[in-house]
């Protein structure tokens, strides 16, 4: 397929390398980074876009998404697919859903989970909304860029798989830290914590897969000094487009809120940003009740 890859960052670079190395002639654009090796250069966001078979956007948020979307729809050859596999609001995901349908376009929004390694790796996975033939058009290139494809619905439906995925790690992984930070102050050792809880009702995937404390547990960023792995500004990011869903949608999300107001603290006043998203450990542990 002749594909054009907007947005080479730390995740769209792999990606579109990826696809080039399956074979595919790809074409990427970004205003700033390298292209990767197999990628051809576009000089201008049209260039990556026109006479594509698909296009695949991996921008920072939504409303950089409307505007390249904006640029490039009608331009875009008619009956070719329109992959967006950034995170972000859903409400934007379905602005340009919509615009693209209406030029004969397939949309589908398909953000991932697996980070930057799984973009290097080939294995992300990717939560999909838009329509059967769409998702059918996306689902082969999925396949080169990750391990697992979900269609979750119609348009917008992949970025609230994501978000409501990613309120629920926030939530739990500060639920595991704060356990931890207590339990130390009980006098009670951490492996064995680890021991229990990860074979009881209090296991998740941050406490069995991605353990906040060093040494215990798989290998994880708090062995590595809490180097990201998932940094704390992205979780943020996550958890602030989860509650941007949640107040258009009235639902009451008072565990998803408090998730976001601590970890907007922890990168905003107290240098969080650049940390992983477990280092909430090392915050909590120093703290007492005061
Ligand atoms: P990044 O900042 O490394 O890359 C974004 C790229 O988009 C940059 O290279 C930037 O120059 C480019 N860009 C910005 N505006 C542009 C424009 N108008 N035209 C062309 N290029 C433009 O970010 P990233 O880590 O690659 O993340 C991309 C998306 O993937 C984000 O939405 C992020 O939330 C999501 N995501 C990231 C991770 C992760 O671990 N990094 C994991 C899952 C999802």
């Amino acid at each position: 397929m002749k594909i054009g890859f907007i947005g080479l960052g730390n995740m769209g670079a792999p990606m579109a390398a990826n696809l080039a190395a399956a074979g595919h002639t790809v074409t990427g654009f970004d205003l700033v980074a390298d292209t990767p090796e197999g990628v051809a250069k576009a000089d201008t966001v049209i260039a990556a876009a026109a006479g594509q078979d698909a296009v695949i956007t991996m921008l920072p948020n939504g409303e950089i998404l409307q505007s390249v979307a904006g640029d490039i729809v009608a331009e875009m050859t008619k009956g070719a697919a329109f992959i967006d596999c950034s995170t972000v609001d859903v409400e934007s995901a379905r602005v340009v859903a919509e615009a693209a349908t209406a030029l004969g376009l397939h949309a589908v929004d398909a953000p991932v989970s697996g980070g930057i390694g799984g973009a290097a790796a080939g294995t992300l996975t990717f939560m999909a909304g838009g329509s059967e033939e769409a998702f059918a058009l996306a689902e082969p290139l999925f396949d080169i860029m990750g391990q697992k494809a979900v269609h979750c619905g119609d348009s917008g439906a992949g970025q609230a798989a994501k978000i409501c995925n990613n309120m629920i790690l926030g939530i739990t992984m500060l639920g595991t830290c704060e356990a931890f930070a207590l339990a130390d102050k009980l006098g009670l050792d951490r492996q064995k914590m680890f021991d229990v809880v990860s074979t009881s009702s209090g296991y998740s995937w941050s406490m069995n897969a991605y353990c906040p404390a060093p040494g215990v547990g798989p290998e994880s960023p708090a062995d590595n000094n809490y180097k990201p792995g998932f940094a704390a500004e992205l979780m943020l990011k996550d958890l602030r487009l989860s509650q941007q869903a949640a107040v258009s949608a009235n639902a009451d999300t008072p565990m998803g809120q408090h998730a976001t107001d601590l970890y907007a603290t922890f990168v905003e006043e107290e240098d969080g940003e650049g940390k992983d998203f477990s280092a909430m450990l090392p915050r909590l542990e120093g703290r007492g009740r005061g």
